[in-house]
């Protein structure tokens, strides 16, 4: 398998591009099973893939975060190329906010609860770059995971708001074999605090088996998760919601479609999950 050429700037991007369909897979690098599973999926769909790796300043409301983000890049562009990427984008950040810069993205309505509330400004950093990068790539398809499912649902309103080019397709959550949500941020956690964050997956898992015995008062469900997180107290849960999947509004009983979403810091590090708590829960299996 060839490596993937590095683009820097949108004009080295218009002389790489050939005929056919473009699918983009946009990721802040420190590249894992859960980005490979986006890079795999455009590679079937499309006729060319490009990922782009772009640690976003302005959606990192803790500027510590932004510091130990992790950015193995030569490793990022080795495993892009296994799974099917023709094209590494890697602006700089000049590339994405060129001197005199200006303009934010903010999407109302379904960014004001949970990760919105939690991370101010964090919404209008990724909304801004999401719309930069799909209008400096052009995509035919973009692939974002169903992992950050408040995020999803931002990135498809304002793609319709804005007639942002190409088609955004969700991909499922991965997990790890443990039942950890494959996240870049994974690397920072201790083997106690990652032992302990466990919970997390746990409690969305014991809500997703009361719903399927036939729970469907969400303050009993909340109960239910609260109870499992409360088991490791050092895992401090920020919220712990269910949710409209589309319009992020809390439930208070599951009658049609519902999502679970939790964000809770092990240590330094925060983590979020999401569950489908609907028919199918095609997100629940560890990864084999
Ligand atoms: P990030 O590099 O963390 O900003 O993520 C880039 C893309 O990969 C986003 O669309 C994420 O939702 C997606 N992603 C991250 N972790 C996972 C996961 N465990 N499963 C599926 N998609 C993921």
């Amino acid at each position: 398998m060839n490596s993937p050429v590095v683009l820097r700037t949108p004009q080295e991007i218009a002389r790489w591009r050939a005929a056919g369909s473009l699918g983009l897979v946009p990721t802040m690098g420190a590249l894992h099973e859960g980005h490979a599973s986006l890079i795999r999926r455009a590679a079937a769909e499309c006729d060319a893939v490009i990922v782009s790796i772009f640690v976003n300043p302005t959606q990192f409301n803790d500027p510590a975060d932004l510091e130990r983000y992790p950015r193995p890049f030569e490793r990022d562009v080795t495993v892009a190329g296994e799974h099917g990427a023709a094209a590494i984008y890697a602006p700089d950040v000049e590339t994405m906010y060129p001197a005199g810069h200006a303009t934010t993205i903010h999407v109302a309505g379904v960014t004001e609860r949970w990760e919105g509330e939690h991370r101010p400004g964090h919404f209008d950093g990724v909304a801004t770059v999401v719309s930069i990068l799909l209008n400096q790539v052009r995509p035919d398809r973009s692939y974002f995971g169903e992992k950050d499912w408040q995020q999803l649902a931002m990135i498809r309103r304002m793609a319709a708001d804005l007639s942002l080019p190409g088609e955004i397709i969700g991909c499922p959550l991965i997990r790890d074999d443990d039942g950890l949500a494959l996240s870049s941020r994974n690397v920072r956690l201790s083997p106690e605090e990652r032992e302990a964050a466990l919970v997390i997956p746990s409690s969305l898992m014991r809500i997703r088996d009361r719903v399927a015995a036939g729970e469907r008062s969400v303050a009993s469900l909340l109960d239910v998760g609260h109870g499992v997180l409360r088991t490791r107290p050092e895992v401090a849960v920020e919220y712990l919601a269910i949710v409209d999947p589309d319009t992020l509004e809390p439930l208070e009983t599951i009658d049609h479609a519902a999502r679970a979403l939790v964000a809770a810091r092990a240590g330094h590090t925060r983590l979020i999950d999401t569950m489908d708590l609907s028919a199918q829960h095609s997100d629940a299996a560890p990864r084999s």
